[in-house]
């Protein structure tokens, strides 16, 4: 931050991340003004997402401290010179960042953007972090956000204008999570109406993928999970069965259930076994997607007998293969349809209890959390 910056720089209250082991630490920081290219965005709500968790445990060693969230929501406060798209005043939502410049962004398969660790990573802003505390620079930019605050400066790229009517607590996490989960089945797996899928975890992106499946005309739909209350809530919103892995024989299972396998899988976990077995599940011609990001290094085994026996395909996928742009305000349709019922699996907490969300979340309690800037109203 320069300066001139540092004059202009409004203070954030914000959760910062400093070491693997500690909890997150809210402290008052200096969030410098938006540069050209960039806003300004007082944040109401953002979600929490495995990727924060993955980066605090230091899965993915993205230096700290920082300030993590790339969820988040909220009404832009200002625009950098130039910014014309945006304006103050307008709701929007952040979503992931990208270049624009490079070929795969210029094919619009923004999610892998060559670009793409440095921009929401491992990178900074350039020139240095717009974050500082004390005076001294604090990583910041995470996915060109860093919404885990009462403000966040982002990139126009990424962010998204919305309606005023939309709750934003509520919407937060259609940025990343639900986008990953919606994006995979819609973009990737496309299955066909009366298919069968099978989804391996379902946290909020296996349950958005659950949905997705739904609103697609999956006839079987298949969740796997360990925590009963979270299979609970995927047959609620359009599981038709419901499997507990791993102390079951979830293969097994799922080829009894669905007369010799699904058409899909798709496994958000990233635990090796279960990945297996959402390869292994598959029927001929069968595709799986994964898309979890689990510590550098994990390996995946498959069957060789199963892969090309069955013709198998298996796909990675980022970010559902979405661009926000065009899959967020879709998503929004589903929202307004009653298709997409994110009331029944987030669950608001103020900032100041982003522990005990990270609680509620690993223990399954919750599907979704998301952090609100300010106490949430009673009964919200
Ligand atoms: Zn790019
Ligand atoms: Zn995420």
């Amino acid at each position: 931050m320069t300066s001139r910056e540092q004059a202009r720089a409004v203070k954030v209250k914000a959760a910062i991340a400093n070491h693997p082991n500690d909890p997150f630490e809210i402290a008052t920081c200096e969030l410098a003004p938006p540069r050209a290219g960039e806003v300004l965005v007082r944040v109401h709500a953002c979600g929490i997402c495995h990727t924060d968790l993955a980066v605090k445990l230091q899965h993915i060693p993205v230096p700290m401290p920082k300030v993590l969230g790339h969820e988040g929501a909220g009404v832009v406060e200002a625009v950098g010179p130039g910014v014309t798209q945006i304006r103050p005043g307008d709701h929007v939502l952040m979503s992931f960042g990208s270049c624009g410049e490079c070929s795969n962004c210029r094919d619009g398969a923004v999610g892998y953007c060559d670009h793409f660790r440095d921009i929401n990573l491992f990178g900074s802003r350039i020139g240095g972090s717009a974050l500082t505390r004390n005076g001294r620079e604090l990583g910041g930019h995470f996915f060109a956000q860093s919404a885990f605050a009462t403000h966040a400066v982002a990139a126009t790229r990424n962010v998204i204008k919305i309606d005023d009517d939309l709750p934003l607590d509520l919407v937060a996490p259609l940025g990343c999570g639900i986008q990953t989960g919606m994006g995979t089945v819609m973009h990737v797996l496309r299955p066909a109406a009366g298919s069968s899928i099978a989804v391996f975890g379902v946290g909020a992106v296996g349950l958005s993928a659950i949905i997705a499946a739904r609103i697609v005309g999956c006839s079987t739909i298949v969740a796997v999970d360990i925590v009963p209350e979270r299979l609970r809530v995927a047959c609620e919103l359009g599981a038709t069965h419901a499997v507990s892995g791993p102390s079951d024989n979830p293969v097994a299972e799922i080829i009894e259930l669905t007369l010799g396998g699904t058409n899909f899988s798709l496994d958000t976990t990233g635990v090796p076994a279960a990945v297996a077995s959402s390869i292994n599940c598959l029927r001929a011609r069968g595709v799986s997607a994964q898309v979890a990001a689990p510590p550098r290094g994990t390996l995946y085994a498959a069957e060789a007998s199963v892969v090309v026996g069955r013709g198998i395909t298996i796909r990675g996928v980022v970010e559902g293969d979405a661009n926000p742009q065009l899959f967020i305000p879709r998503m929004i349709g589903f929202y307004r349809e009653g298709k997409l019922p994110l009331n029944k699996f987030v669950k608001p907490y103020p900032l100041e209890r982003i522990n005990d969300a990270i609680d509620d979340l690993d223990s399954g309690r919750v599907v979704k959390p998301v952090l609100v800037m300010k106490e949430p109203k009673t009964g919200a």
